[in-house]
């Protein structure tokens, strides 16, 4: 069942290929990705058949919406992360101002996996990263310290 009511989710690894310079570069469900195997580590990889290249589940995630190409929305995130203001990246890739905070807020929901995912596609440091949560007020990796912090009883047991 299609899910028209969602405006942009996560596209999982496994589901796009991550390499910049294949002909099938973040498009979702083609049907070039295939399993293939795991790593030492237990993490699962997988081959585009279109450039045969493999990749960890770890490579990247993105996000697509109907009306933006992933690369688009990533892009943006990332000349966001470099400081670009929102209204001039408005101006300048055509999109709504709400719609790319709007972005923004889903990405900062998986600040993980976007951190990854900018961080490995384009040069956008741990430091401008961090920077994009603060503006939409997500702590980004202090979140996920206070995720751990949340275990009742267990504040400052940390050494
Ligand atoms: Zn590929």
């Amino acid at each position: 069942m299609e899910q028209e009511a969602k405006e942009h989710k996560l596209a999982s690894a496994g589901t796009f290929c991550p390499i910049k310079e294949c002909q099938l570069y973040a498009q979702v469900d083609e049907g070039n990705i295939i399993k293939f195997g795991k790593s030492k580590q237990g993490v699962q990889r997988y081959r585009c058949k279109s450039c045969a290249t493999t990749f960890s589940a770890t490579r990247g995630t993105l996000f697509y919406r109907k009306h933006a190409p992933p690369k688009d929305i990533l892009e943006t995130l990332a000349l966001l992360a470099e400081g670009v203001r929102i209204s001039s990246l408005s101006r300048a890739k055509g999109f709504k101002e709400d719609t790319i905070l709007g972005w923004l807020r889903e990405a900062a929901r998986h600040s993980e996996a976007v951190q990854e995912a900018l961080m490995g596609h384009y040069e956008v440091s741990k430091a401008q990263v961090d920077g994009l949560w603060a503006y939409v007020g997500n702590k980004g990796q202090k979140g996920a310290i206070a995720k751990r912090g949340r275990m009742p009883g267990n504040s400052g047991a940390a050494p």
